[in-house]
């Protein structure tokens, strides 16, 4: 599958599982991962090590000459670079997703991580995770899908990550956070976290994982007629 160019998006809401199918389909298709959350979530920390609001936008646009973010593909995974040194954990706090949802809503946060998100693709057959990849960022994807979920079941998906990693959060926090995050990633003006007209809809409340990666590996291979 190497010698064809393939992109793949994979959009919706926080706690569908997104990663974690875009990572799985990647690996099994041979593609690349591409994670562009951490793109506005290292912007997002940033913003937060400046001490600065997530809501102060005219320092925010300003803060963007001093930011250099790339992209480095290790392990067919798009790693993200801040300043030349390597993001990890730390973008992945509630505070953070805070932070990435609020400074994902300035137009010039959105153009100015555009291209970067265009030229991976350009040059390599990608599963690209986000909001805006069908409708944006990739509109020719050869397969859009739009991962959703109950709130609940998010939430709960969410919570276990969290404390996995052993972040100090409560359930009910991790709920809010969804609900709280949803809302202002679909109602902003640019670019909502809304499917493409032409995306299948997964919709994965109550599956396993296993199910989820099955049912979008069939929605992939019956689109492309593997
Ligand atoms: O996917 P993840 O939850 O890590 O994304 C963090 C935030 O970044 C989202 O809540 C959303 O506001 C923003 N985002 C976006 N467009 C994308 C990916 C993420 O606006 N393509």
């Amino acid at each position: 599958m190497t010698d064809v160019h393939i992109l793949i998006a994979i959009d919706g809401p926080s706690g569908s599982g997104k990663s974690t199918l875009a990572k799985r389909l990647a690996k099994e298709l041979g593609l690349i991962y591409i994670d562009t959350g951490a793109l506005y979530r290292t912007i997002g920390l940033h913003i937060q090590q400046k001490g600065l609001e997530s809501t102060d936008t005219v320092n925010i646009i300003n803060a963007l000459s001093e930011i250099d973010i790339t992209m480095r593909l290790e392990n067919s995974q798009g790693k993200v670079f801040l300043n030349g040194n390597p993001v990890g954990d730390e973008i992945r706090t509630p505070k953070s997703s805070i932070y990435a949802s609020d400074v994902s809503k300035i137009p010039e946060v959105r153009t100015f991580l555009l291209e970067l998100q265009r030229n991976i693709a350009v040059r390599n057959s990608v599963a690209m995770d986000g909001r805006d990849i069908g409708t944006v960022i990739l509109p020719n994807a050869d397969v859009k899908i739009f991962l959703f979920a109950d709130d609940e079941d998010r939430a709960e998906r969410r919570y276990k990550e969290l404390i996995a990693k052993g972040t100090n959060v409560t359930y009910e926090e991790v709920l809010n956070d969804v609900k709280w995050r949803d809302n202002n990633d679909k109602t902003r003006e640019i670019a909502p976290a809304i499917p493409a007209e032409d995306a299948i809809m997964l919709n994965n409340s109550g599956m396993q994982e296993d199910e989820t990666f099955e049912a979008a590996l069939k929605i992939i291979k019956d689109k492309l007629k593997l």
